[in-house]
């Protein structure tokens, strides 16, 4: 799920007629003051990061005057919230808030109902894992027709929301899932819906997420990545990311596992096929090493495809080794992957004397592709252990082997 920022889908909740508050995005102090200034009035300041809980963290402040936002935007400026940098802020007009409601659409894949569902509540402002069952209405979408008015008044009604707020109440619920619909939504989340004093209704804040299949229909959002990250994607996700656009011979993906490989025990890790991927990460935890990355070169992707992933792969500083954990017995010719492999280490070992690698080819070609390898690496200044089908099954060998060449590059490098 790709998550678009608060004030993206206030833009989009907007577009479809539900009332938002007045503001604008500010990446510097004196923009956020500018945009108070323009406000004139008290405002609250925003932290636009894709994580949750900003209030609690101190991310949502108040300023009655625009010396005030502007310093609390440059001390929410280059806050951390979750994993995430702020980089902008949203500057808004403060409501006079009389009552806060939840509205949320997200899909129900369970098989008695798979469809979208809308969720309202009367106990907006925290999170609707956190609100008693009693106080949660559901009702299921007909994704043909969308709401209907009168389904959304029976649901504010029952909830409970008081008559002169009724109409605007279930007018928002409504085209909330009109907006749910039009941008191929996984979530979209209206919490708090403001009821503010003077009796409107108003989004007061956003959560909108998009279903990674269906980014490509919506370029004007920007998405670089169809992914939720655990945090902001870095250089090495954006590189992984971009391997399998412009190339589809096979399939070639990366990504980060951490970001801070400050501990010793990070392995680059590149894995042939998702089955091996998962007994490669055991093979390594087993023995208390750590894949400071995830990577996938498979359905027989040409050797050009398999040296970038290498490459990306061994980019890493901070690792301590590199597997090649082909544990499969692939039926694509394997030297595709010899020949990708030998260049990439060619080029880095130079780089890294005595770096521990451990490969693990087998399938079609096989012989031939070991040949290659063993050929290529030769005399390279590595500490290389090449292994196939014999091997494929046995993933504590193929593990304590690793830890084995990382515990002498260990005591080599500390002499
Ligand atoms: P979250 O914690 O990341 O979900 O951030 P929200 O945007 O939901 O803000 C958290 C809380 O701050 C809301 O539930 C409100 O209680 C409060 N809040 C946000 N905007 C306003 C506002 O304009 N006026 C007032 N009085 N409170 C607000
Ligand atoms: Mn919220």
């Amino acid at each position: 799920m790709a998550r678009l920022f608060e004030h993206e889908g206030k833009r989009f909740l907007a577009d479809a007629g539900i009332a938002v508050p007045r503001g604008g995005v500010a990446s510097t102090p004196k923009e956020a003051y500018d945009v108070a200034r323009r406000m004139g009035k008290p405002v609250v300041v925003k932290a636009q990061v894709w994580a949750g809980g900003r209030g609690k963290a101190g991310a949502v402040r108040f300023a009655d005057t625009p010396e005030e936002a502007e310093n609390l935007a440059g001390a929410i400026l280059g806050m951390e919230v979750g994993r995430f940098p702020v980089r902008t802020v949203l500057v808004e007009e403060k409501l006079d808030i009389e009552k806060e409601y939840y509205v949320g659409v997200i899909p129900d894949f369970s098989r008695h109902v798979r469809s979208p569902v809308v969720i309202f509540s009367t106990e907006g402002g925290m999170n609707i894992e956190d609100v008693p069952q009693d106080k949660i209405l559901k009702s299921r979408i007909d994704y043909a027709k969308g709401l209907p008015l009168y389904d959304a008044l029976d649901m504010a009604s029952s909830a409970g929301v008081p008559n002169k707020s009724l109409q605007e109440v279930a007018r928002v619920t409504a085209r909330t899932v009109d907006v749910f619909k039009k941008y191929d939504c996984r979530i979209l989340e209206i919490n708090p819906l403001i009821l503010t004093r003077d009796g409107k209704v108003i989004a007061g804040d956003c959560r909108m997420g998009i279903d990674d299949n269906a980014v490509f229909r919506h370029p004007e959002m920007g998405i670089t990545i169809p992914r939720e990250f655990p945090w902001e994607p870095t250089e090495f996700d954006v590189v992984g990311w971009g391997i399998d656009e412009t190339d589809f011979r096979g399939s070639g993906f990366a990504m980060k596992m951490t970001v801070d490989e400050v501990s010793p025990g990070f392995i680059g890790f590149h894995a042939i096929g998702g089955g091996a991927a998962m007994v490669g990460m055991d093979a390594l935890s087993r023995v208390g090493l750590k894949p400071a990355n995830f990577a996938d070169t498979s359905g027989n992707p040409v050797a050009s495809k398999v040296y970038r992933v290498a490459k990306l792969v061994l980019s890493q500083p901070n690792i301590e080794g590199y597997l090649l954990a082909g544990f499969i017995i692939a039926n694509q010719e394997q030297w595709h992957h010899a020949h990708g492999i030998v260049r990439a280490l060619r080029e880095e070992l130079p780089n890294r004397p005595g770096f521990p690698c451990v490969l693990l080819l087998a399938g079609n070609k096989e012989e031939e592709s070991l040949q290659i390898l063993r050929e290529g690496l030769g005399g390279l200044p590595g500490r290389i252990e090449i292994y196939g089908s014999d091997r494929v099954e046995d993933s504590d060998f193929v593990g304590g082997r690793m830890l084995a060449l990382v515990e002498e590059y260990r005591k080599e490098k500390a002499r």
